[in-house]
């Protein structure tokens, strides 16, 4: 580990050289149980949830390791806001382990842009820092500049529903100028958290419009969508 990496478990705090510690990792909540085959939402029973029946999403299917709660939501928080881009790496390390047992054929990975003025404030996309560790995990080449965030989107707003949030984010991507690389491959679509997916559905969109034959979307830990929190983290691309 290089000198970049926190003191501290992000987890629970205790004092080592990794990012999350042995006891975090295996603590950290699977996205398990029954879910929906094509946003990966919390179902009672295995199949399509009323959303994805009614109107699809942009992508194919969305899969997420974890759930956002409990370590996976501190160590989403001290990816984000933190400043710890060094975090990425271990992050990615899980999802690559999770992707390998979906087996699925993919040919690029794609992160996805956060709007230039919110990443100059940040002074990294932590989807990027994830994608990137993860593709060369996986050995498949990454896009990073295939789409671009064309619109900022506004927070998400307490109370605010599910359709007011998917207008919100139409037209928020636009073809980038690594574009070409996408025509005719199955993508990869990377970041952080999903909640409602309006933001992954919004990119994959675009990469369909750029060429893409398939979009599947991959986030370290995935919320519920049935009630985004104010806070949620979905909200602050
Ligand atoms: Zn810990
Ligand atoms: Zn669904």
């Amino acid at each position: 580990m290089g000198l970049a990496c926190p003191a501290v478990c992000a987890g629970c705090g205790t004092a080592g050289d990794a990012f999350l510690c042995e006891r975090c990792l295996a603590a950290l909540p699977r996205a398990d149980g029954p879910r929906c085959s094509r946003c990966w939402d919390a179902l009672a029973a295995p199949g399509l949830c009323r959303h994805c029946a009614g109107r699809p999403p942009g992508f194919d299917m969305l899969r997420s390791p974890f759930a956002l709660e409990g370590v996976a939501r501190e160590a989403v928080h001290r990816l984000k806001y933190g400043g710890l881009a060094a975090a990425g790496p271990a992050l990615a390390e899980r999802m690559a382990a999770a992707w390998r047992d979906w087996d699925v054929t993919i040919d690029i990975v794609v992160p996805t842009p956060l709007h230039p003025r919110r990443q100059r404030i940040r002074g990294y996309n932590q989807a990027a820092v994830l994608a990137r560790p993860l593709a060369s995990a996986l050995g498949i080449p990454l896009a990073h500049d295939a789409i671009r965030r064309s619109r900022a989107t506004p927070p998400l707003a307490a109370g605010e529903g599910r359709d007011a949030r998917w207008q919100a984010l139409d037209r928020a991507f636009a073809p980038g100028p690594g574009r070409t690389a996408i025509a005719g491959r199955r993508v990869l679509l990377i970041d952080d958290v999903a909640t409602t997916g309006a933001t992954l559905s919004a990119g994959a969109e675009t990469l369909r419009a750029v060429g893409a034959t398939g979009v599947i979307a991959l986030v370290f830990a995935r919320d519920g969508s049935a009630a985004p929190s104010p806070a949620s983290p979905d909200g602050d691309r």
